[in-house]
């Protein structure tokens, strides 16, 4: 996939909500209505982009979660996991779709200094930003990596480094 300097994909259209875009969009409301706690729905949408995607399944807790949205929303019974996981795609701080997105991995660098603070804000409030990844030996012959991004987060990131464009 072709990318931008930036890091955006440049495929043209893939801003666009896909055509099951507003059928997953509705579904997420339903959810999060039915969850009803903005915490708790966060962290469901967390984990199917974390440890659930890992797995390709929902974790138990997740599962028991749905499990009694589905009792209640009997329509949503079609949803599988991996439908589901599809369906949660989105960022949990900004609910924007995810987009997979290539960066380089920088040769030789092997760790940045940075504040703890400033690293622990860009976890809280921008999660799906890195425009690079550190050197590790577990990257071989590698030069990029695929990484899940959202255009808020990527934004937030330059304001809280306070970089502008790299
Ligand atoms: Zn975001």
């Amino acid at each position: 996939m072709m990318t931008e300097p930036n890091g955006r994909s440049c495929m043209p259209g893939s801003d666009d909500v896909s055509a099951d875009g507003g059928v997953f969009e509705e579904l997420r409301q339903q959810f999060r209505i039915f969850v009803s706690d903005d915490v708790l729905f966060r962290k469901f949408v967390e984990f199917c982009n974390a440890k659930a995607r890992q797995s390709g399944r929902l974790a138990f807790w997740q599962a028991e979660l749905w499990n009694s949205f589905v009792a209640k929303n009997r329509e949503a019974a079609v949803f599988a996991d991996a439908a589901i996981l599809e369906a949660f795609h989105v960022c949990h701080i900004h609910m924007l779709p995810l987009q997979s997105v290539e960066i380089p991995i920088q040769k030789g660098l092997w760790s940045v200094t940075r504040t703890p603070d400033i690293d622990a804000q860009i976890n809280r409030e921008a999660p799906f930003s890195e425009s690079y990844c550190l050197d590790s030996s577990a990257w071989g012959n590698a030069t990029h990596v695929t990484v899940d991004h959202c255009d808020e987060c990527v934004a937030e990131r330059r304001r809280i480094e306070g970089t502008g464009t790299p």
